[in-house]
């Protein structure tokens, strides 16, 4: 992922003609933490911290806990977050955190140990005006509560803007849960309108249905009422059917802790494993995993767009093959970027001492999206490079503008 995530960089900085100081700014990280955790059962864990670049503000990104976190995929994803800040034009830059663990085999007092050591360990590098931590995989608002709770013991800060994500009696915003999927569900409107497509009736397929895949499938049809949902999938597989699902039925289903492959109506057909990446629709959208379209299978993907919900899940060579091929791929920095919005819209809300009604911070994630998708639109086509370049490109420009407009500092 980190080499993707460069060789991306280093593409569109040649695009860009930048000098090799330049493009060598734009991927090294101003600061990496790694450290251990010892917890009071004696095991010990490893912690990270990656501060990639703050040009247009504090550092912003999630922290996660899982067994597979390591520091190269930190910084792949400490690297994404300063491109995905700057392309949808937040004033903040780009971090991202995590604990090499699996949370689940923790019990509650051991998982409130971890968050507290973690947020102690890193409180003299973080904070409101330096790096503003939120919640990633396996980490919710809970642990953000301990973590604020923490960081406020050890530094005295009362401001609530030291992270994000945090539960709403503790400061955190309305609309933070359903933010991504609402975003995504702005980001495909707005692409449809741009190819002048958004009235037709298009199918819908959603691989993924979990957080960020359920509220993406429920607020669709009020953006995109002529869409017809027809397959969704979880990691048990998935079902389809040619007439079309209501996504609230199926959310309501989920919810019953039951397993999509068995959703049980009459024409539904189950889809087993990934075959829903083959599925015959227009519009065939990833809200699972990374790297599930790959140089595998990427011959039989045959919808005509793709919206990446989660982080990365096409990869370079595939991505190259479909673009060619014609497939308009919305890319993770645009289509996820309603998390990170909402996310600026708390800390902002924490230091104007304010609370905003959803109605409010949803209007503004739409502002924040439909300008980002259409300067991202303008640019791939005047250019002739795909959106995730585009994306890039703006990125890239915001960062090293702001960078030439900053005070030169003295040694
Ligand atoms: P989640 O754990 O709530 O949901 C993931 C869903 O994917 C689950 O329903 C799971 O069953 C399903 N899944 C797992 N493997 C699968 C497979 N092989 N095929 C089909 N489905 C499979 O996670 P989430 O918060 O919804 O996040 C989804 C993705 O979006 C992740 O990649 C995450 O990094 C990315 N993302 C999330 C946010 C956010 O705000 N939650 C923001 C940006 C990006």
């Amino acid at each position: 992922m980190l080499q993707t995530a460069q060789e991306l960089i280093k593409t569109v900085s040649k695009q860009l003609n930048l000098s090799d100081e330049d493009t060598e700014f734009l991927l090294s990280a101003n600061a990496e933490h790694v450290f251990e955790i010892e917890l009071s059962d004696g095991t010990k864990h490893q912690a990270f911290r990656v501060q990639h670049n703050n040009t247009l503000g504090p550092y912003k990104g999630g922290i996660r806990f899982h067994p597979d976190v390591n520091l190269d995929e930190v910084k792949a994803l400490a690297t994404l977050m300063t491109l995905k800040t700057a392309a949808v034009g937040l004033p903040l830059g780009g971090g991202k955190g995590g604990i090499s663990i699996n949370p689940k085999e923790l019990s509650p007092e051991l998982l409130e140990e971890l968050s507290r050591k973690y947020a102690a360990h890193l409180s003299p590098h973080i904070g409101p005006d330096k790096d503003v931590p939120a919640p990633d995989v396996n980490t919710n608002a809970a642990v953000i509560d301990w973590m604020v709770d923490e960081y406020e013991k050890v530094t005295g800060d009362t401001s609530k803007a030291s992270f994000t994500g945090k539960s709403l009696g503790k400061g955190g915003s309305e609309g933070r849960e359903a933010a991504t999927g609402l975003g995504g569900t702005f980001a495909l409107r707005e692409i449809l309108k741009h190819l002048g497509e958004e009235k037709k009736e298009l199918t819908v397929a959603i691989q993924g249905f979990g957080n960020v895949g359920l509220f993406f499938g429920t607020l669709l049809p009020k953006q995109l009422p002529k869409l017809l949902f027809t397959a969704a999938s979880d990691s048990s597989g998935g079902v389809s059917s040619a007439f079309g699902f209501e996504p609230k039925e199926l959310a309501t289903y989920k919810s019953t802790g039951k397993r999509l492959v068995d959703f049980p109506e009459d024409d539904s057909v189950p889809l087993p494993g990934d075959s829903i990446l083959q599925e015959e629709v227009d519009i065939l959208v990833l809200a699972a995993l990374g790297d599930v379209i790959t140089e595998e299978n990427m011959k039989s993907v045959k919808a005509k767009i793709i919206l990446e919900l989660a982080n990365g899940p096409v990869n370079e060579k595939a991505y190259d093959y479909l673009t060619e091929r014609g497939v308009i791929i919305i890319p993770d920095v645009l289509a996820n970027a309603g998390g990170v919005v909402v996310s600026y819209l708390e800390w902002f809300q924490n230091r104007a001492q304010e609370h905003w009604a959803e109605e409010r911070v949803n209007a503004e994630l739409e502002r924040y999206m439909v300008e980002a998708i259409s300067k991202a639109y303008d640019y791939s086509v005047k250019h002739e490079v795909s959106l995730k370049e585009a994306a890039f490109a703006l990125a890239i420009k915001r960062i090293l503008e702001a960078r030439r407009e900053q005070p030169e500092t003295s040694a």
